[in-house]
């Protein structure tokens, strides 16, 4: 990557506070302003980027931005490696974007935890002259304290620390139900929402570049802010975060040097490989969208979960581009209403939902049920060779142990197949939720705090708006609908592949024909750990207690 984003820095001694360079720019009477990125990595319709621009060319100020790498914070988050990666890899080309399209250095530092954070900006703001912090809002507990206590520490400096909403196409707390709360139903939810877009007439935010020149900024010596030296920094970051995973024997099935190898093929970084991503998707897939999201062979979704976690893409864009797309169809005399078009959009609205329940609920975020009555009552098994089978798709279910072993490849796993292996995991073996939660964060590249917790307590039922307890997935039948022919498991299960269908889809069948060595050779391929119809009727029993 060509060092373009390259400039004038000086430096702060980290042991004395002095500043210790000659090369001092920054003006002591034009104001300094500092925007901080966080899980929003991208200059289109960043909505802090673009008001704390707009707020500089009004008054002729300098704009600086940082990021902070938080590696052992996010561990306890159960981040997963190839997410950190697709951050690293992220960071220098918006280093790069800042720099060319803004007149913005971006400046990146490694810090431990979320409170290093809060004084490293605490010192950077009083030795930079900082009059003015922007940021987008987030909305997990750890996240939220932290905000807290910058927000008191500035401002006995008369610092000014100003958030934004910007991770949901309509932010938190504005879609209520008539007595002003939360809804617990998505239906009416979405209802809502739907109308709300459709009056709103809601626009995009264009952060326009700042008058004044590149601002240097006086940085601890760990902060880097070239693009080159951005890359080098945040790629140690994830050489270091995949050595400390490696010492975790839980995860040792894991080849995680070829799960970042997919991950990377499959994921190019930057807002403009995400946008183009967008821009396939609503001229071709969005239009099958109703069918062929259920079908995990034909890669027919967005794959834009990634994108949309780090904030790569804005999610006003996603809806503004589906709805264009709708309009268009309306033009050319197709039926108004496209159902593919509006089924996409209601996912849109999941990851709204979700992410408003939290804000409404924060106490999700300390493994708590939305259903607390329902999750206290049944007695969740802990059984480690049950769970081990799972994580290593080796149960003997063939759709779950695929999706399972596509997730471990690969970071990513289709949502169907989500649901499937959660039920599985929380249904057939009554698993606790919260360990299928946490080993889907550490592996998916998409991790996201609000829609993981809402998919798993969906398919525990013990989330808003979840899963009845009694319709409880069979993942034979699953496999036999939205994978009919096999093709998404024996490219999992390359053991399976000479497979009848018939036989995948059966549970009968295939316990048989594993049984019966000369049917297909001796497999190293176990029967399935358990018979779906009597582990239903177990689960079904337990939830009514
Ligand atoms: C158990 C479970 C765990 C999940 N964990 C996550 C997670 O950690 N991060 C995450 O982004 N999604 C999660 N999902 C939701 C969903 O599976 C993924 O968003 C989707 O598979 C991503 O693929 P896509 O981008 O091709 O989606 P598309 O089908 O193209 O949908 C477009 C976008 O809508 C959003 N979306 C779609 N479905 C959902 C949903 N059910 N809930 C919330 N948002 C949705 C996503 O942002 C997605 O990118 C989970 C679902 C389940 C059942």
């Amino acid at each position: 990557m060509s060092n373009t984003a390259s400039a004038t820095t000086t430096t702060i001694d980290d042991n004395d506070g002095n500043n210790n360079s000659n090369d001092d720019n920054t003006s002591l009477t034009s104001a300094h302003y500092l925007m901080w990125f966080r899980r929003d990595l991208r200059l289109h319709d960043n909505t802090a980027l673009a008001a704390l621009c707009e707020r500089a060319r009004d008054n002729d100020a300098s704009v600086s931005a940082v990021f902070f790498l938080t590696p052992e914070q996010w561990q306890t988050h159960d981040m997963s490696l190839v997410q950190l990666d697709h951050i690293a890899r992220t960071l220098p080309i918006l280093a790069n974007d800042l720099h060319k399209q803004l007149n913005i250095t971006l400046h990146v530092q490694v810090c431990d935890s979320f409170s290093d954070c809060v004084d490293s900006l605490d010192a950077l703001c009083a030795a930079n002259n900082i009059s003015c912090v922007m940021a987008n809002h987030e909305y997990e507990g750890n996240e939220i304290e932290r905000d807290a206590q910058l927000s008191q520490l500035l401002a006995k400096s008369d610092i000014e620390f100003i958030r934004w909403h910007d991770q949901c196409i309509l932010p938190p707390k504005s879609i209520t139900t008539n007595d002003d709360s939360m809804y617990q139903v998505f239906t009416p939810f979405y209802k809502k929402w739907r109308h709300t877009l459709e009056v709103s007439n809601i626009q995009l935010h264009k952060a326009l570049a700042i008058n004044s020149d590149n601002a240097t900024l006086k940085i601890s010596k760990q902060t880097v802010n070239t693009a080159n030296t951005i890359e080098a920094l945040s790629q140690k970051v994830v050489k270091d975060y995949q050595q400390s995973l490696a010492n975790n024997t839980q995860l040792s099935h894991i080849d995680s040097e070829a799960q970042l190898t997919n991950a990377r093929a499959a994921y190019p970084a930057g807002e403009v490989a995400a946008c183009h991503r967008l821009d396939q998707f609503v001229a071709d897939d969005i239009h099958n969208y109703d069918v062929s999201r259920d079908v995990p062979s034909l890669h027919a979704t967005s794959q834009l979960s990634a994108y949309l976690t780090i904030g790569a893409i804005s999610p006003r864009l996603c809806y503004l581009q589906a709805a264009k797309a709708q309009e268009q169809e309306q033009l050319h005399g197709n039926n108004g209403d496209n159902e593919d078009i509006n089924r996409w959009i209601s996912e849109l609205a999941w990851r709204d939902f979700y992410r408003h329940v939290l804000a409404d609920k924060p106490e999700l975020i300390q493994h708590q049920a939305y259903k607390h009555e329902t999750d206290i009552k049944i007695n969740w098994s802990y059984n480690e060779d049950d769970f081990d089978a799972w994580c290593t798709g080796r149960t003997g279910v063939p759709l779950v142990d695929a999706a399972m072993r596509c997730l471990n490849a690969t970071g990513f796993m289709h949502n169907r197949l989500r649901m499937v292996t959660a039920m599985f995991l929380t249904k057939d073996l009554l698993i606790d939720w919260r360990l299928g939660e946490r080993y889907f964060m550490q592996q998916l590249i998409d991790g996201d705090f609000a829609s993981n917790n809402g998919g798993w307590q969906w398919s525990a039922s013990t989330g808003t708006d979840s899963a009845p307890y009694f319709r409880i997935m069979n993942p034979f039948s699953q496999a036999k609908t939205h994978d009919p022919d096999g093709e998404f498991i024996k490219e999992w299960l390359p053991e399976l592949k000479d497979m009848p269908a018939s036989i995948l889809h059966s549970e009968d069948k295939i316990r048989k024909a594993i049984n019966s060595a000369d049917m297909f050779g001796r497999l190293d391929y176990p029967a399935p750990m358990v018979e779906h119809k009597a582990a239903r009727q177990l689960a079904i029993t337990e939830f009514k207690k």
